[in-house]
């Protein structure tokens, strides 16, 4: 394949090569556990220490002990919730939103049906941006935790989580957030903001997979969910994870010294692809808050075709990004994201992500500007609905024109 270009970051990225060479060490000369008590263990131990700096760096957190590492995103998630049940006396109640990750999704789901939990599910407008009445409603005295992202995996719509904290605390709940998506792309300044707990991940920002972290306030009661040896404080049992948290203290580094030029750089690149695609395709439209979202990602949507059908063609094109429908049992569904912002069906089926890093360079947009057109043409003249668009175009449009 010549050059292929890579626009699914938000699925996951490159781990950096300085991120690999920071961690090839561990695997060999330093593999040393932490807690032992000989020069094995300490060397271990002190590039531990330092990693854990670096994150708190980028985190802009007040101490380095409010880092919890964990195997994922998906387990940061899952603990945050499950802490908050046991640690918030009398409440049992969740509140979240309708376009979270399943990682936060799923798990509440399953303590709604086994626990009795009562959960809030807040649903969004057609620019993906939070009901902020529904929210304020929804809050009270027996809510135990708030859980809502910081910026959306499909759409890169970021959520007002200092205002949404401010409230939950108002009504006396933990405020936690999934930033997954959010870390190493925005800044971020922990050590002044309201945000209990937040999820991050090392492989969505060029660090190793299976390594993520829940950043715990000072503060904060936490209840672990995986229990044994004493690492992380008591709070995360198991072996550390060495060479994953270097890799990721890292990735933390480096993400912090590129964050201030290539927020902008990329941001850049998104819209140059967004706007030609619109004026070179007809009947496509931008999902998403596009004042309020995440500098990477573009989520388009094409009208009267199927994503999974774009992206095979332009994976033959060596185009690599992501639809907004998943296979679910043998039928085509829309994404909960999509489906959540109303997005009418026929143009959440055509939806693809877009999502850039700092290794994608203009040669990629313009790539991909050349190979979109031919590919929706192609794949519109064998579309019924195509064909029937007059008839559909005013019902479809308006809201999203
Ligand atoms: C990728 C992602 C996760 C899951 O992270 P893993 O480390 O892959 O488990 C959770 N939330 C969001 C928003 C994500 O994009």
């Amino acid at each position: 394949m010549t050059n292929p270009v890579y626009l699914d970051n938000n699925a996951t990225t490159r781990t950096d090569p300085e991120v690999v060479q920071a961690m090839l060490p561990f695997f060999t000369e330093q593999f040393g556990n932490a807690s032992s008590m000989h020069a094995f263990g300490a060397e271990v131990g002190s590039a531990l220490a330092t990693a854990r700096k670096q994150l708190q760096a980028l985190l802009g957190a007040a101490f380095d002990h409010e880092i919890v590492y964990m195997s994922s995103g998906t387990e940061a998630d899952n603990s945050a919730i499950l802490s908050a049940l046991e640690t918030q006396a009398g409440r049992d109640e969740i509140v979240t939103s309708a376009v979270e990750h399943p990682a936060v999704l799923s798990m509440v789901a399953h303590l709604e049906k086994t626990r009795g939990v009562t959960v809030h599910v807040i649903g969004v407008d057609a620019r993906g941006r939070l009901d902020m009445d529904a929210y304020a409603k929804a809050l009270g005295p027996k809510t135990a935790i708030v859980s809502i992202m910081w910026a959306n995996n499909e759409t890169g719509t970021i959520f007002p989580v200092e205002r949404l904290a401010h409230l939950a605390h108002e009504a006396g709940a933990l405020f936690h957030t999934d930033a997954v998506q959010a870390v190493g792309k925005i800044p971020m300044n922990l050590a002044e903001s309201e945000i209990d707990m937040l999820s991050l991940s090392g492989h969505k920002l060029h660090g190793p997979k299976g390594i993520g972290a829940l950043y715990v306030r000072k503060g904060v009661r936490f209840r672990p969910l995986v229990r044994g040896g004493h690492q992380e404080r008591g709070r995360r049992a198991g072996t550390e994870n060495a060479p994953g948290i270097i890799g990721l203290g890292k990735a933390a580094e480096l993400a912090l010294a590129h964050m201030a030029d290539e927020q902008t750089r990329v941001a850049a690149l998104r819209d140059r692809l967004e706007q030609g695609l619109l004026q070179r395709i007809g009947n496509s439209f931008v999902t998403g808050d596009t004042e309020n979202r995440l500098p990477n990602t573009a989520n388009v949507a094409f009208e009267y075709i199927e994503g999974e059908a774009i992206l095979l063609l332009m994976n033959r094109d060596g185009i690599a990004a992501s639809s907004g429908s998943a296979c679910t049992s043998g039928s085509l569904e829309p994404s909960h994201v999509l489906r959540a912002m109303n997005v009418p069906y026929t143009a959440a089926h055509g939806a693809i992500r877009f999502s850039f890093s700092r290794e994608n360079s203009d040669a990629d947009v313009d790539r991909v500007l050349e190979a979109m057109p031919p590919i929706i043409e192609r794949l519109r003249e064998m579309s019924p609905f195509w064909r029937e668009r007059d008839v559909r175009t005013a019902e479809f449009k308006p809201s999203y024109a």
